[in-house]
């Protein structure tokens, strides 16, 4: 059985989060406190953490890092604001995920399998598609309606980091890393730049973006398969 283990310290949301989990056929365990939570994870050994950010007895990002020292465990955060989604996502930090409070259950329970799915190699699929835009991840070809896209390999890197992950944001700081072939300090405007000129080639009506979201005061998601 797949374990999760939800750290929160506001208990009604907790327990409402453990019903929706159990009830998706997780083991769940909560903990009410980051310290407690912190012994919790090395007890349980769960699949998933979910992690919230303002803790007592011991601060949630502070968690998130005894965790990453521990083990490579998906960590979702769960956070009340959403300017602190930037630290929360940060390479430092690791977090795979996150949500903002007021959060759906269903919403969550997604995410969890979302992140699950992620780290199952075999997930990461050498063709991917969402909508009518398809990617040969080998071939190295992009189509949208059968019709074929002429992507620069800069554009390609950006697009295919996106897309294999879909519905997760990227930080503007985390796609500039993945396209640049050495580090420099770079500016993530230039990722912006990039996605501009990705949009107008691959976007049906690029001021609406269908398949390659803006994710307000983070960065960028692709969208996921099952969204409408
Ligand atoms: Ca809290």
């Amino acid at each position: 059985m797949t374990r999760v283990l939800i750290v929160e310290d506001e208990r009604q949301l907790a327990r409402v989060v453990q019903a929706y989990l159990e009830k998706a056929g997780f083991e769940v365990r909560v903990a009410d406190r980051g310290d407690t939570g912190l012994a919790e994870f090395r007890r349980f050994r769960p699949d998933v953490v979910l992690l919230d950010l303002n803790l007592p007895g011991m601060d949630g990002l502070d968690v998130a890092r005894e965790i990453r020292r521990l083990d490579d465990t998906p960590i979702i955060m769960i956070t009340a604001r959403v300017d602190e989604v930037d630290q929360v996502l940060g390479l430092e930090l690791g977090a795979d995920d996150y949500v903002t409070k007021p959060f759906s259950p269903r919403v969550l329970v997604a995410r969890v399998r979302a992140v699950l799915r992620r780290r199952q190699p075999a997930a990461r699929a050498r063709r991917l598609q969402v909508g009518d835009v398809e990617i040969d991840l080998d071939a190295h070809t992009v189509t949208r309606g059968g019709q074929p896209i002429a992507l620069t390999p800069t554009e390609f890197r950006l697009l295919t980091t996106l897309a294999q992950q879909p519905g997760r944001a990227f930080t503007r700081e985390q796609l500039l890393q993945a396209i640049q072939e050495t580090p420099y300090v770079g500016n993530t405007r230039t990722v912006d730049a990039h996605i501009k000129n990705l949009r107008a080639k691959l976007e049906p009506d690029p001021r609406h973006p269908r398949y390659i979201e803006t994710v307000f005061g983070v960065g960028y998601r692709f969208r996921r398969p099952d969204e409408g």
